[in-house]
Parts: structure tokens; sequence; C-alpha cells
């Protein structure tokens, strides 16, 4: 999915101060991009200095904007409406949806200011230029012009906190709206897609699988229970059932895995050799298609390690197998054909959608009955790294697409 890299040959040949400003002046939105990356809004830290300033930004045209809060009022999300000409703000609007939080930059070899987005040739550098504050920006910066135009349909701008550590803050954002009987037509969530649009991703879950057998000498291992052989097996169980998957289906070409997967990440158990292990741990995570149950594949593994209890409880009843839930994140899939997929293929220019194995707030859109599309400047690839970058043409693309989308929603 990346684009190809501009040969040195080309670049250097391009005048070296001139030729940012220009590719810089030709872009609608890159002011409102290097403010928003001037936030250090790694997801540790508060982003309320972002969402006050897009707060002053979106006052300054008019629009209010409505914040909900985490427990400790230390971050906020902010969704704002601009409202159909006829005084409709509730119904059958657009969302533009994007996460105002970024990974950290720690310990990874930046070569520019990762807060001072920079355009070098004909990529723009900075933390969340791709994930995904360029999406976000763009939208802020046709918000002049949808109210210029005049709405036949109301325009909704969500900007979330927390989505890099688990999509956290946008519940309340989707809560809130529910309660306010706030009910869009569709969403249009800017992860980087490479501008092409996406109507499903897998969901994902994962567990921690506890076990406490019984430590004895290791020339006596019949008078203990062997924490470490007991999450083999179960590992292997699950091993098995990732081997079904990709023989058995079910399968979905779109996604370039096209079928539901299943992967031990993390194992611990066991202090030495001469000593039958009392404590094993193990996480592992299903990353499914929207149609594959994973609470049903999680029964069968809890199923399969009960087989094992009454062997352990006969050495010590302290013996146990556990299972923690330790995240969720649902899939999803807008059908192609929904209003929402028509909306973005227009604004595309294009008939073609596709499936990203990537997980997004998409999917929590879409579980509050708001149909959900994916469509966003960059590739996920540079996404999470060091020199983060995404294209100028990416961004142009994402202007261009906003411009489409002022014809489908704006009276005039
Ligand atoms: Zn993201």
């Amino acid at each position: 999915m990346n684009a190809p890299a501009t040969p040195d040959s080309v670049r250097a040949a391009a005048p070296a101060a001139a030729a940012p400003a220009a590719a810089a002046a030709n872009l609608a939105a890159w002011d409102l991009i290097h403010k928003l990356v001037s936030f250090d809004t790694t997801s540790r830290e508060s982003n309320l200095a972002l969402i006050d300033w897009v707060r002053g930004y979106l006052s300054a045209h008019g629009v209010a904007s409505k914040l909900t809060f985490d427990d400790d009022q230390r971050k906020a999300n902010l969704f704002a409406t601009l409202p159909a000409q006829d005084g409709n703000a509730t119904v059958n609007g657009i969302v533009l949806s994007g996460h105002t939080d970024v990974v950290p930059v720690d310990g990874q070899p930046w070569e520019t200011n990762p807060f001072d987005a920079t355009i070098k040739g004909d990529r723009a550098y900075g933390r969340g230029v791709t994930d995904m504050k360029s999406f976000c920006a763009t939208a802020l910066a046709f918000v002049p012009e949808f109210l210029r135009r005049g709405l036949a349909r109301p325009v909704h701008i969500a900007l979330s906190y927390d989505e890099e550590v688990g999509c956290i803050g946008v519940r309340r954002l989707i809560d809130d709206i529910a309660r306010r009987n706030v009910k869009p037509a569709g969403c249009i969530v800017g992860e980087p897609t490479g501008m092409r649009l996406a109507v499903a991703h897998k969901g994902k879950k994962s567990w921690r699988c506890r076990i406490r057998g019984h430590e004895a000498h290791s020339s006596l291992t019949p008078l203990g229970v062997n924490a470490v052989q007991i999450a083999c097996e179960i590992v292997t169980y699950l091993t098995n059932m990732a081997r079904a998957f990709r023989d058995q289906g079910t399968f979905d070409a779109d996604y370039d895995v096209p079928y539901t997967t299943v992967h031990t990440g993390i194992i611990r158990g066991g202090t030495a050799v001469n000593i039958v292990p009392r404590d094993c741990w193990f996480d592992f995570e299903v990353r499914h298609l929207p149609f594959d149950d994973p609470d049903a594949l999680f029964a069968e593994v809890e199923a399969y390690a009960q087989r094992f209890l009454p062997a352990m409880h006969a050495v010590s009843p302290d013996t146990f197998i556990e299972f923690d839930q330790m995240s969720a994140l649902p899939g999803f899939d807008t059908r192609g054909d929904s209003e929402i997929a028509a909306i973005g293929k227009q604004c595309n220019g294009t008939h073609e959608h596709g499936k990203v194995s990537f997980g997004t707030e998409a999917a929590l859109f879409h579980g509050a009955a708001i149909p959900t599309i994916i469509c966003g400047p960059g590739h996920i690839a540079q996404a999470h790294q060091p020199n983060e970058w995404v294209a100028l043409d990416q961004l142009a693309q994402c202007e261009a697409f906003m411009r489409r989308l002022g014809d489908r929603v704006c009276a005039a």
C-alpha cells in the first residue's frame, strides 16, 4: 500500500527551500495540520490544550462544541455540529471522526521534531501526520466552506481521546450523542487507508490464562501439578484452532489475511528445571472476521481447559485455571451498498472498496447503529513509526474528498 518513494535524483532537482513552502501553500489544511501536530497528545498526556484550541477555532466560526471528559477531567472528546440550513442539528447528519491522541515517540530515532510538522520533498513528517491528525485538521479546515455554502444536512465533527490505548474515549462521546438523541446517518473515520474506502475491519479480543499448579521436587513429578505443561496443552489447542480457521474458514477474500486468526503472544512460567512449576500464564488473542463469534471460540477453549481440573484437584485443591479478558474491540462490516459507502465512493470518485485488518473506532460507531466507513490519508504502515510521514499527494486527495463531500451535503 505504500506510495513509491521519490527517487533522490528527483528530490535533489527541486529548489531546496521554495518547494516545501509552495507545497504547503497548495494545501488548505496545512496550517491546521501543523497546529494539531504541535500539541503533544501522546495518550498518557492530557489532550485538553488541543481540544480547547479546536473549541476556540470552531467557536470563532459560530459552531458550539460539546465536551465529554474522562473520570479525571484530564482528557476530553469534542463533538460539534454544523446544523443544516433548516435548523436540523440532530438527524441524518454525517460524522467526520478522528482521534486526537498519538503513540509515544520515546526511544524512536526521529530526524525532525515530531511535534513540529515539517515538509521535506513530497512528504510531511511529524507524529500524527498519518495517524491521524491530518484527517482531523482537513475536516476542520473545511468548516468555513461548509458553513458558507450552507448545509442540506448536518455535519458533525467528532474528536476523541485515548483511541490508541483501546478506543476508550469515544465510547463516552457515542453514549452522549445517543442520550441527546443525535441520530447521524453515517460516519467517516479518517484512519489511514491511503484514501481508499474501507467498509469493514476485523474484531479483536484478548485474554490472559493463569494456571496454578503444585510445586514438587522434579524427581517426584507425580506429586506435583506442572503448570507449564498444562499451559502448553491449552496453547496447542489454540494453535490447532488457528489451523482450523486457516484451512476451513470462514473466508473473506477482501482481507489480506482472509480468515480469523488465533495467536499466543506471551508465556511465562517456572523458576528452575528441577522444580515442577507451580505457576504459568499466557496471553492469547483472536482477530476475527466480523461474522465469527469470538465468545463461542473462547467457550471452547474454556471447556477444553476444564478437563485438566479433576486431576489437578486430586493433587491439590489450591490448583486452578482462570481466564481474564484483557481487551475487546468488535469488528464491523458496513455493507458496500450502504448510503455512507455510496457517499464515500462519490467523494473518492471510485467504485472500489476494501476491508482492513486493523481495529478502529469505526466498529463502535457502527455498533451504535451509525453506518460507518474508514477513509483517511496516509498508510497504516507509516503509523506509529519514527519519522512518521504522509505524502503531500495523500493530503491533497483528502482535501479533494472533503470538497466533494461538500457537494453531497451542502445546499449550494
Ligand atoms: Zn489511529
